[in-house]
């Protein structure tokens, strides 16, 4: 038994391939009902984790507890958990009705739970008109869904998602999107979800990990994590921003157009430090004697987005509900719109 209550507690798990870490020593902690995505770039060592947790890779080290049980050594298959693939992974013989219904074969569940289990999950997740259909009958986005039906019935502990939405095209991954956030809420499921989009963990999750090189760089919101990140790779890698090495007297760090931002999260004695300031909190008005002139611009109808110089400093300013653009050339003032800002650490990307 553990002493924590969380549903999934994985502690110093970590994988390596002869000479190469996959996975330095993570810890991890999920609640019950959480949705929580781990995000980061190609390569940085998040499908190895999921995979870890469900049982097909075994980690070099580490525990992992679901539910109160040691897990780490037990094959996928004694593990309460279901996993949705990028590849959907549908048994391409079987009707989808006989997809949904392989894992409770398998388990022996009892034929009329069966049948409750399949008919609940194919009226959540619209499948009825398509449940004597062959896989390759089907959509790539309809064959999602039957995947998603197979892992629900299963009722698992803990749904684990590897880049399901990544082989879909734009439209359908944004209505797949709130399509499993629904399901996720409607069926009070658990779910570690992996992508590299983070616009996609962003409008989905409840909590961010965000993975670089082997390792969780920061954890929070998806809220905390744009808004008000801890680290160098988190600021750039969710949206856009300006990263800026300021110096600092006495907690106010002077920004290169020479505006005086009290920083957060300093060392005393720091006498310089990294933020990052997005482009929406650059508040730009013409100004005949301003430090920043406009190097270029574009019109994407929720904003207007600019390029400007500020001494050798290259900025991005994005201004929302615009109705008339600067001209490039023109001289500006620019304002910070985000007070306090917080010292970031990390190397530079
Ligand atoms: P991600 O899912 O973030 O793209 P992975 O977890 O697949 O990243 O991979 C993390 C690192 O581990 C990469 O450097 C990858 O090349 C390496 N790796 C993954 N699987 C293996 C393997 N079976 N053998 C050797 N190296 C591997």
């Amino acid at each position: 038994m553990t002493t924590s209550a969380s549903l999934l507690s994985i502690t110093q798990v970590s994988k390596s391939y002869g000479s190469t870490v996959a996975l330095h020593p993570t810890d991890i902690r999920i609640e019950r009902g959480e949705f929580v995505t781990l995000l980061g770039p190609s390569g940085c060592g998040k499908s190895t984790l999921l995979r870890i947790v469900c049982g097909v890779t075994p980690a070099s080290a580490g525990s992992i507890v679901l539910d109160g049980q040691r897990i780490e050594t037990l094959p996928p298959e004694r593990r309460d958990i279901a996993m949705v693939f990028q590849s959907y992974a549908l048994f391409p013989h079987m009707s989808v009705r006989k997809n949904l219904g392989f894992g409770l074969r398998m388990k022996r569940v009892e034929a009329a739970e069966q049948e409750r289990r399949i008919a609940h999950a194919v009226e959540i997740c619209n499948l009825g008109a398509l449940l004597e259909r062959s896989p390759r009958q089907l959509s790539g986005g309809q064959q999602q869904r039957v995947a998603l039906a197979r892992a629900l019935v299963m009722q698992p502990a803990l749904l684990l998602f590897d880049e399901p939405l990544s082989n879909l095209d734009a439209k359908l991954r944004e209505s797949l999107r709130d399509e499993l956030v629904r399901l996720h809420r409607a069926t009070g499921s658990t779910s570690l979800y992996v992508t590299h989009d983070q616009a996609e963990a962003m409008a989905m999750s409840d909590r961010v990990m965000v993975m670089n090189s082997g390792r969780i760089v920061e954890t929070g919101t998806p809220v905390q994590l744009y808004r008000r990140p801890r680290h160098i790779f988190t600021a750039s890698f969710l949206g856009q921003t300006n990263l800026l090495r300021v110096a600092i007297a006495e907690g106010v760090a002077t920004l290169p157009w020479g505006e005086c931002c009290r920083v957060d999260g300093l060392a005393s004695g720091t006498r310089n430090a990294q933020v990052s300031l997005r482009p929406e909190d650059i508040a730009l008005t013409p100004d005949a004697q301003g430090p920043g002139w406009i190097t270029g611009r574009s019109f994407a109808g929720a904003s207007a987005n600019y390029t400007l110089q500020v001494g050798d400093v290259a900025l991005r300013a994005s201004h929302a509900g615009a109705t008339a653009l600067l001209p490039v050339g023109e001289r500006v003032a620019l304002t910070t719109l985000a007070i306090p800002l917080h010292a970031l650490e990390g190397p530079s990307p």
